[in-house]
């Protein structure tokens, strides 16, 4: 229900989870950190309130200077820990707010190829759609841009990958989804609120836009692919 990504320049787990709080009230079920640490991905998810997450972090710190957090009310699949977001296959996590309504039809396709589910939520098939993607040796923002026109309902989205410690990619149809200016650093998240602690410069999504993230650049895309400019507003959301 509430997502942020951050590609910052210290360790983000501690950021991810306050960010993760100005989203609780949105409401939530469970909660979950990816980060890229030491060149690999690593999660950390709990059932429940935050304090089980921020415990699960006290007791097993997470490292890493990009990454992505997640609130979750629970659409497709309990509320627990296989459930809770980041999704991860492969080399790629991902974090979803809203619903693939054909993640049956695509669940039963990669099934039939094999593929193994981790979870019963219907965001698992995104992460393993752009994993099938990228084993056919496509790159990242090709894979990502393959997968958006297979995925049917609403969603906001942000992936990092491993191997990639200067990228993450978001995209929003449906669900809002807003990516954030920092000085050498980048953020995606789910509303102003949620970023005001590390950036004021905010960019609205529009519906149907993805957008590929470095810590020095910024390229937004339209459903079509063209490339497009949004503009960058001034939030006055209080840190
Ligand atoms: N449909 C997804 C799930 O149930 C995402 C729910 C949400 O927006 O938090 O896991």
């Amino acid at each position: 229900c509430g997502i942020i990504g951050i590609l910052g320049r210290e360790a983000v787990a501690p950021q991810l989870v306050d960010a993760l709080k100005r989203l609780e009230y949105r409401g939530y079920d469970s909660a979950g950190v990816a980060t890229l640490e030491n060149g690999r991905l690593t999660r950390r998810r709990a059932e429940g309130k935050l304090k089980n997450l921020e415990q699960r972090l006290a007791r097993e710190p997470l490292a890493g200077l990009v990454g992505i957090g997640h609130t979750r009310w629970a659409t497709h699949g309990r509320p627990n820990e296989i459930n809770a977001h980041p999704h991860a296959a492969d080399r790629v996590a991902v974090v979803h707010n809203g619903i693939i309504e054909n993640f049956n039809e695509l669940r039963g396709e990669l099934e039939g190829r094999g593929v193994r589910f981790a979870s019963e939520t219907d965001t698992e098939v995104v992460a393993q759609l752009v994993a099938a993607v990228m084993a056919e040796g496509f790159g990242p923002v090709e894979a990502v841009k393959a997968v958006l026109p297979r995925l049917r309902g609403a969603f906001a989205l942000a992936f990092v990958f491993e191997g990639e410690d200067d990228l993450m990619i978001g995209a929003r149809r449906g669900s809002p989804l807003a990516v954030g200016y920092g000085d050498g650093e980048m953020y995606l998240g789910s509303d102003a609120i949620a970023l005001a602690p590390f950036t004021s410069r905010i960019s609205y999504l529009e519906d149907g836009d993805w957008v590929v993230l470095h810590r020095g650049s910024v390229q937004i895309y339209d459903e079509a692919g063209a490339p497009v400019e949004r503009p960058v507003l001034t939030s006055s959301a209080s840190a």
